[in-house]
């Protein structure tokens, strides 16, 4: 050990500077270069050790305006783990004793100040031990209590709030069981509505990014009395105190919703992110901490289910909901493996010619306990949990096998539509996939439409039209689905590399209805043409509907008024026999 390593940073209680010369000239023998002050009253006591930081504080017992065990407790009141070594003359045991109940750590006689050195070494390892552990024991609080990315409490530190939340009460009704209003809460369980899809097709750092800056907003714009924690993925949960009903409850929501309109810059692109909220109430919804957490999951369920910014609050009979949900989700993942999903098709016509000129495959999940499952329920149940990627997958070589097959068997040559989620836009390779499909298939690529919807155009509109060009560049025709609900504008259409615009079927149901869209139809048709798309009109149903569409001169159509979505074998019989477009198909 060198001279520098041993400077010893002392602060004296005493008041002879002859004493504290012998004491320093024991610990320069022992090897330390002593920096030091010294100091003699309360007052000049705090003021040192508020100062500067010790390695020790050597006392002497009995000044004129102070004794140890006060000295002990000024010093330990500011800086509690400096050793304070007491060097004095003659003490009583009692007083000893006393002093190391308040902390002291070691006394040394004047008369023998052998010992001196070897006491200021052990204190000053020891010091260092504690010091480690005291850092160790605050990193594991953290690790243990902390999310760390986005530095709020986490789930495990969730859960011991509202125990703590419930104990309080517990012991605050003296065995009376009655919540007051201020021992009531409300637990608000917030989800990112479908961050898997920001995640899948802007990147893990994009995804992080929406998750501090949620975190952020989350805790500016509740009250800070509010617990708010990370409960993990993208599900966070605020913990609000003094609500036991509704009422007050929407308003926190609403709260929420709104911290949440404005768009989150990722990569210098806009992006908006909604979120669903469940809550539920503390004590009227669950006496246990697990029970509120889990009711609040149900309301959230019921609050996604209904779509966009929504918030419920918890009704019992939303357990069956969230209960049913769970169940589909883990019958989805067997769904493909065990080949309970199948596709049917429905004839698309060309409107003057009558001729039946493509089919669209829809999925359908036949479930050996529920029976029959429609898109619209399982369809987000895939894009949430990523299974999207690989039954796209599975629809494509169907279908695209599918038309293969029809075109072998001397059926005269149709296109068949495959709906491709967004999700499945933003995976990379995907036109590698379906160029292997088309091998592997042996489809020609002109006899495969890809349906995607306008949100696409919700990502950077450059990436997007990136990937069309390639998906063109394949040789396959692009069609945008359910065109006029979603959010294009006429500049994305301009640039986007498209051949078809397929109007949604909420227009030319309307109609039907009396309720005048008709100009919403008439303005996609010739908006479509004059930038030189198709335009084919989906969920056609009437006489009256077809006469419309042809009378303002739109390409194609596929509704019930020609034919329901159906197995393989139909469409191959309408190919054969179908001809006019003007009648009503056989029901199949
Ligand atoms: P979509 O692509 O707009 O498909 C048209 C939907 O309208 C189909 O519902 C079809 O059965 C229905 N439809 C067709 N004609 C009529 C009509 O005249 N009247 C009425 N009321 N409805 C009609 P479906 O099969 O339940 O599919 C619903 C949605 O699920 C599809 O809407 C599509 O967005 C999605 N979907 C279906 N299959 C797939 C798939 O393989 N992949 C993906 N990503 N989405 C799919
Ligand atoms: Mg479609
Ligand atoms: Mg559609």
């Amino acid at each position: 050990m060198n001279a520098t390593e041993k400077m010893l940073r002392v602060l004296a209680i005493e008041d002879s500077e002859d004493d504290f010369e012998l004491i320093r000239n024991e610990l320069a023998e022992g090897g330390f270069t002593i920096q030091h002050e010294r100091v003699e009253t309360a007052e000049t006591l705090k003021s040192a050790i508020q100062q500067q930081i010790w390695d020790m504080v050597i006392c002497d017992h009995n000044l004129p305006s102070l004794d140890s065990i006060s000295a002990l407790k000024i010093v330990h009141g500011i800086a509690k783990d400096v050793p304070f070594i007491i060097v004095s003359g003659l003490i009583p045991d009692e007083v000893a004793i006393e002093a190391m109940r308040h902390g002291a750590r070691d006394f040394i006689r004047k008369d023998n100040l052998t010992k001196l050195v070897a006491v200021v070494e052990r204190e000053l390892k020891e010091s260092v031990l504690r010091t480690d552990l005291k850092m160790m024991r605050e990193d594991f609080h953290r690790v243990s209590h902390f999310d760390s990315l986005t530095g709020l409490p986490n789930r495990e530190y969730l859960f011991k709030h509202l125990r703590a939340l419930m104990r309080d009460k517990d012991d605050s009704g003296g065995g009376d069981n009655q919540a007051g209003d201020n021992q009531a809460f409300a637990v608000f369980l917030i989800d990112l509505n479908r961050f898997r899809q920001v995640t899948k097709s802007l990147g893990m750092w994009a995804g992080n990014k929406v998750l501090v800056e949620t975190a952020e907003r989350l805790c500016a714009a509740l009250c800070k009395e509010d617990f708010i924690a990370r409960l993990g993925a993208d599900r966070f949960v605020a913990v609000v105190p003094g609500l036991e009903h509704e009422a007050g409850a929407s308003e926190i929501a609403a709260t929420i919703h709104q911290c949440m309109d404005d768009a989150f810059q990722i990569n210098g692109q806009e992006l908006f992110v909604k979120t669903s909220v469940g809550v539920s109430f503390y004590p009227g919804d669950g006496q246990e901490w697990d029970d509120l957490l889990k009711n609040a999951e149900s309301a959230l369920y019921s609050a996604k289910a209904a779509g966009g910014s929504s918030y419920k609050a918890y009704k019992p009979e939303m357990d069956n909901q969230g209960k049913q949900r769970l169940i589909m989700e883990s019958a989805l993942y067997h769904a493909l493996a065990q080949k309970e999903l199948a596709l049917q098709y429905q004839p698309q016509f060309d409107l003057f010619s009558g001729r039946i000129i493509g089919a669209e495959a829809l999925i359908r999940w036949h479930h050996p306990e529920f029976g029959l499952i429609l898109p619209a329920e399982f369809i987000p149940l895939l894009e949430e949990t990523g299974l999207i990627v690989p039954v796209g997958e599975w629809v494509l070589r169907t279908a695209c096998a599918q038309n293969k097959q029809w075109q072998d068997a001397g059926l005269p040559p149709i296109r068949v539509a495959v709906n491709l989620s967004v999700i499945q836009f933003r995976q990379p390779g995907l036109a590698d996939m379906i160029r292997r499909i088309l091998e592997e298939t042996g489809l020609s690529p002109e006899y495969l439409e890809l349906e995607i919807t306008e949100n696409i155009a919700l990502h950077t509109e450059e990436i997007a039209i990136g990937i069309l060009d390639e998906l063109r560049a394949i040789g396959i025709q692009i069609a945008i689905d359910d065109f006029g609900t979603g959010y294009s504008s006429l500049s994305y259409l301009k640039r986007f590399p498209i051949d078809k615009l397929k109007i949604d079927q909420s227009f030319v149901r309307d109609h039907k209805a009396g309720v005048n869209d008709d100009g919403i139809v008439m303005a996609i048709i010739s908006m479509g043409h004059s930038l030189k798309l198709k335009v084919i009109a989906e969920g056609v149903e009437t006489q009256d509907q077809v006469d419309f569409l042809r009378q303002n001169g739109c390409d194609e159509v596929q509704g019930f008024f020609y034919g329901k979505p159906m197995k393989d074998r139909d469409i191959a019989f309408l190919m054969t026999h179908a001809t006019a477009a003007n009648e009503p198909c056989c029901d199949v």
